[in-house]
């Protein structure tokens, strides 16, 4: 005799799947219960499992089981007749009688509540990808990321050899400044025995300040703009194989597996890139301009005199030559809501499953 397992007659199709809940904490409260199994009728189907076993000191009386006809377990079945009259049967008469196999019925059950899960996300996810893509399109042709752009150009251009230490200082110093200073050393002047008044010389590193924003320093290569115009293109990808794939009865786990590190993927992306964003905010602070040039003027790799005021970084060279980086202040952002969503749906910050998992009760089913 076949048993269907964990309410897997109503489940033939991932819609019939979404809320379906398969956990029945109180089945002794469902009802239509009848007291005994129904002679001559259909062979009833599982319609949920249960595992009331009570925590160790608490006391729980036993659920009758309608084919003993007595108390004797906390562990076993609801089955439903076609009529949708039900009756309680212990798992070990759910196994002889039924051939239902409460571990493998768990196992099944399991599989399905992960996959409810996912098809959750998934919805989660159909509904914020549109206007996504609409935030990533107009982002890489935001004033905010052609603004760092600019920057790194001007830089590129006409400041060069301040650009590389602030990146050299980025990527091996955590953005702080230091420039070495040689200094008296007094104590070994004070403890030699010859030369008494020579001066003895000792070279110094000082830190002069920390660049704030200096992730902003750290990206290599490709330029911001460029990066944004990618995580679309791959997002867009993905936008395509959801939509082949509308139906979600063509997802496998794997496949969909697949889909969720791409998404992730995407949006480790996109978060980089508004790092560097809200990194630009930092570095074109009056006070951090201030202190670029402070540190510039004293480290000897970068030649020439330098000043600040809040539109401009002044670059005095040797030769008298003056050149002018303009600094463009912070524009607004674009409103990153279409992304913070579209974020909460493939990292499941919304989604509430039918059948939660309960602190330590799945390990029990499988016992
Ligand atoms: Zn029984």
């Amino acid at each position: 005799m076949h048993v269907s397992a964990a309410g897997l007659r109503y489940v033939a199709r991932d819609e019939d799947l979404r809320t379906k809940v398969f956990r029945c904490d109180d089945p002794e409260g469902l009802d239509r219960l009848l007291g005994e199994p129904v002679k001559d009728g259909d062979t009833p189907e599982i319609e949920f499992q249960y595992d009331v076993t009570p925590k160790v000191g608490v006391e729980r009386p036993y659920i009758r089981c309608a084919h003993c006809g007595y108390p004797n377990h906390w562990r076993g079945f609801v089955m439903q007749h076609a009529s949708g009259a039900r009756i309680l049967v212990g798992k070990d008469c759910g196994e002889s009688l039924y051939g239902a196999s409460f571990v493998r019925n768990a196992r099944d059950f399991d599989q399905l509540a992960t996959r409810q899960i996912q098809l959750a996300r998934l919805e989660e996810v159909m509904r914020a990808f549109g206007p996504f893509l609409g935030y990533l399109a107009a982002l890489a042709h935001h004033e905010s990321v052609d603004q760092v752009r600019r920057l790194l150009s001007d830089m590129e251009a006409g400041a060069n050899t301040l650009l590389r230490q602030l990146q050299a200082a980025a990527r091996h110093n955590s953005g702080g400044l230091t420039v070495v200073e040689r200094q008296r050393d007094l104590a070994a002047e004070a403890k030699r025995t010859s030369d008494k008044g020579k001066p003895i010389y000792v070279d110094q590193t000082r830190e002069v300040g920390r660049l704030a924003g200096w992730t902003l320093f750290r990206a290599t290569g490709e330029m911001l703009p460029d990066n944004i115009r990618n995580t679309h293109d791959t997002a867009k990808v993905w936008f395509n194989v959801l939509i082949e794939k509308r139906s979600t009865d063509h997802w496998t786990a794997d496949g969909l597996r697949k889909l969720f590190a791409g998404l992730n993927a995407v949006i480790d992306a996109v978060e980089n890139q508004l790092e560097v964003m809200t990194a630009y905010k930092a570095v074109v602070h009056p006070s951090n301009l201030l202190m670029i040039a402070e540190w510039a003027s004293l480290a000897p790799r970068v030649p020439g005199t330098w000043s600040a005021n809040p539109s401009q970084l002044v670059w005095k060279k040797d030769s008298g030559a003056v050149s002018v980086i303009d600094i463009t202040p912070p524009s607004a952002p674009l409103d990153w809501t279409p992304f913070m969503t579209f974020r909460r749906a493939v990292r499941m910050e919304r989604v509430k499953s039918p059948n939660p998992p309960t602190d330590g009760k799945e390990s029990s089913w499988a016992a």
